[in-house]
């Protein structure tokens, strides 16, 4: 037609769209949860809109998500009657990777296809998995609410290019049509698919249809004579109750909302009635994300209300150091018309946050009693756990029962707990002893553990990013002070060797303070040693080497 244009992809989308068809290949089958949870999507922000304006239902009842096979073409056909797209739209969303991070995520691609297949799940690139399966991909849509004449008609064998032209549609919504490659014509078969949508879909909120004849291509009057059959209970998971979800269950729902390869670590599944009423359904994933430490990372639950989709990645429902979590949170006394700025600063939402905080710390508690899950853990999340105790005065005991560190009785990284260490350290000792260190060799040869080695008393070895910023904030973990192993006037020093030494006025001091001058406060002869001859200890309210590093990165 007249108004049929060809454009080029965006350079970064030919880039991923490459790299997808390659290294995907053995985890193909993503194809379809990632069109699913589109139309999904779409259904979702339909049903969100319409809340507004009424007219863009079109009469037409409950969103409903179709699927059609045509073995002899050799298609697969993913229809949905949601939100749907105008022109802009198209191009807009299925030539452009519209989000920020995409050169980072790019260049975090290691060229190992397992990694990267991994990534690239995370990120979500959702649309373009169909180019895994299919040479060829025509989308037709239109958008709620605007007329039949104008819908558009997008198609590409993802080589670089796609063409848009405006078509006649009279079904809202949209419907992608996969051209199967010839090596993945099983998607062709009704069987395979219903066997794939088991797995994946089942929870997904809205029917998924699956046709029993076969039918126009486009998506189009499909519902004419076509005999449709519901292959799953559609029902929002986090609705139905504990008991009859079984553990795999949990496991795709949470695929689904984070489109993660791997499974999640745990998960904490809460209906809490009365005036507070909310359902949460929290998960800890098994790995980090590529972009945990990024200001403008995805991060937040998503919000529903009354089951009514609102928004993704409601920050305001977690504390950030909790931005690792993943989940649901259905509040059904919040406004439907909710925005951003309302959950800032809503009563109810705070304490919401406040009761979800406490629960992630219980979870995570919880997760502490499998040592390999919480090695896991630990070793994906326990820095940025670390932000909470300068963040979360509230909750600081309980983040901080949560913490693990090498020591000088266990190197491993994720060792000891603070209750371990008391609980070694016996009803005699009051107080913790760590040491701060750039790294793991450099604490473990510090001149200032010889004397409690020599005493039999285990430290704490903190060599992590944040710890000398953390320690300022944790004083006491159960009644017990944390002490700097290598601050100024140690309990720890032999008294009766150190007068010793002092009282042999040694001429040794004298010259040393002489020569070091201004770089030192004070030279003092000390019991502290054992084996080194001499060792620098910080004064008492003088910053460690780490927070200098820290305040001279940020420029102070
Ligand atoms: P994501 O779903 O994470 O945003 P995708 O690549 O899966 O990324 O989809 C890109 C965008 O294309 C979506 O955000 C949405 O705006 C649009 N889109 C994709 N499929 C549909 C659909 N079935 N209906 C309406 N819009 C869609
Ligand atoms: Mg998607």
């Amino acid at each position: 037609s007249h108004d049929r244009e060809t454009r080029g992809f965006q350079a970064e989308v030919s880039r991923l769209l490459h790299l997808m068809v390659h290294s995907l290949y053995s985890n193909r089958e993503i194809f379809l949860r990632e069109l699913i949870s589109n139309a999904s999507d779409a259904c979702d922000k339909l049903r969100f809109q319409a809340l507004d304006d009424d007219s863009l239902m079109e009469g037409e009842g409950e969103p409903w998500i179709r699927l059609s096979v045509d073995p002899d073409a050799g298609t697969l056909t993913i229809a949905d009657n949601g939100i749907g797209m105008n022109r802009e739209e198209v191009v807009e969303n299925l030539g452009t990777i519209a989000r920020s991070g995409t050169e980072k995520f790019l260049a975090s691609l290691t060229g190992d296809r397992q990694k990267d297949a991994q990534l690239i799940g995370q990120f979500g690139v959702g649309f373009y998995s169909a180019f895994i399966v299919a040479d060829r991909v025509e989308v037709f849509s239109r958008r709620a609410g605007e007329a039949a004449d104008q819908g558009v008609h997008w198609e590409s064998d993802g080589k670089g290019e796609f063409t848009v032209e405006t078509v006649e549609r009279e079904q809202r919504g949209t419907a992608v049509v996969l051209h199967l490659r010839d090596d993945a014509k099983e998607f062709a078969d009704e069987h395979k698919v219903r066997a794939v949508v088991r797995q994946y879909s089942d929870h997904v909120a809205f029917p998924i249809r699956m046709a029993k004849s076969a039918e126009g291509a486009d998506g189009e009057d499909q519902d004419k004579e076509t005999e449709w059959e519901t292959l799953n209970s559609a029902t929002a998971l986090w609705q139905r109750s504990r008991q009859d979800i079984s553990d795999e269950e949990y496991q795709n729902f949470y695929r689904h909302l984070s489109h993660d390869f791997q499974d999640a670590l745990t998960w904490s599944h809460n209906q809490v009635e009365g005036n507070l009423e909310y359902t949460s359904l929290l998960y800890v994933p098994a790995r980090a994300p590529f972009d945990l430490y990024h200001r403008e990372a995805n991060r937040g639950l998503k919000l529903y209300v009354q089951r009514v989709f609102i928004m993704d990645e409601a920050e305001q429902f977690l504390p950030l150091y909790l931005r690792f979590i993943k989940g649901v949170i259905d509040a059904p006394n919040l406004p439907l018309n909710v925005s951003r700025e309302l959950l800032q600063d809503h009563g109810p939402v705070r304490k919401i946050r406040a009761a979800l905080t406490k629960r992630v710390l219980q979870m995570l508690k919880k997760l502490g009693n499998d040592d390999d899950k919480y090695a896991t853990f630990w070793s994906q999340f326990g820095e940025v756990l670390k932000e909470g105790i300068g963040e979360d005065p509230d909750n600081r005991e309980a983040i901080a029962a949560l913490l693990r560190f090498p020591s000088t009785e266990n190197a491993a990284p994720g060792a000891v707990s603070l209750d371990q260490y008391l609980e070694r350290a016996g009803e005699g000792q009051d107080k913790i002893y760590y040491l701060l260190a750039d790294n793991l060799e450099a604490a473990r040869h510090s001149p200032h553990l010889e004397v409690f080695r020599k005493k039999g008393i285990e430290v704490l070895l903190l060599t992590g990013r944040v710890d000398e910023w953390m320690v300022n904030y944790l004083e006491e973990y159960q009644g017990k002070k944390l002490v700097n192993a290598a601050r100024g006037q140690l309990d720890m020093d032999d008294r009766e060797e150190a007068d010793k030494a002092e009282q042999q006025d040694n001429p040794l001091i004298g010259r040393l303070t002489e020569t070091l001058g201004e770089r030192v406060a004070e030279v003092r002869p000390t019991g502290r040693l054992v084996e080194s001859p001499a060792c620098l200890v910080l004064g008492e309210d003088e910053l460690g080497p780490q927070m200098r590093m820290m305040l001279e990165a940020a420029g102070q």
